[in-house]
């Protein structure tokens, strides 16, 4: 049986390997919102469509370390289709679960929320042991705020 680190190795390494939603969306309709973690050169860009309060369809570019570019393709796969409601409660969750260990960095109010389920992306809890790194795992979801609210912004009349 292979410990839960193996088991959480094999889940970054099959999402970098095979990045799921990867590809661009037309724009406009869609958003198209780039992020960058200078502290690691990740690159991440983001092409989302919301419609009706939900995301309708998301697509992921960009470069970066194994980090970064699995928790982009964990994050368009947990996103897909859910209100931005829900995906506001996902990422204050994954934030939560990127700061217990580093004893209130910059989320430090945030709380593990025990309805939200993270599926694959609790295979990046490990990272908090390397706060360098915590950057490339939250640099998707930093991006994807700024796309909600760029894309929100857009589609009011
Ligand atoms: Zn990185």
């Amino acid at each position: 049986m292979p410990g839960l680190e193996d088991l959480y190795r094999e889940i970054i390494l099959d999402h970098y390997r095979s990045p799921r939603n990867r590809g661009e969306l037309p724009v406009p309709p869609a958003t198209r919102v780039e992020g960058f973690n200078p502290l690691c050169g990740d690159e991440i860009v983001i092409f989302l469509s919301v419609a009706n309060g939900a995301v309708e369809d998301i697509r992921i570019g960009g470069q970066g370390c194994s980090i970064s570019q699995s928790s982009a393709s964990m994050m368009s796969a947990v996103v897909k289709d859910k209100t931005v409601a829900e995906v506001h409660r996902l990422t204050n969750a994954f934030k939560a679960m990127m700061s217990i260990h580093v004893g209130g960095d910059d989320h430090g109010d945030a709380l593990p929320d025990p309805d939200v389920k993270l599926g694959d992306l609790e295979a990046l809890q490990g990272v908090v042991k390397f706060p360098v790194r915590i950057k490339c795992a939250t640099l998707s979801w930093n991006t994807l705020a700024q796309a909600i609210d760029e894309a929100m912004a857009s589609e009011d009349p």
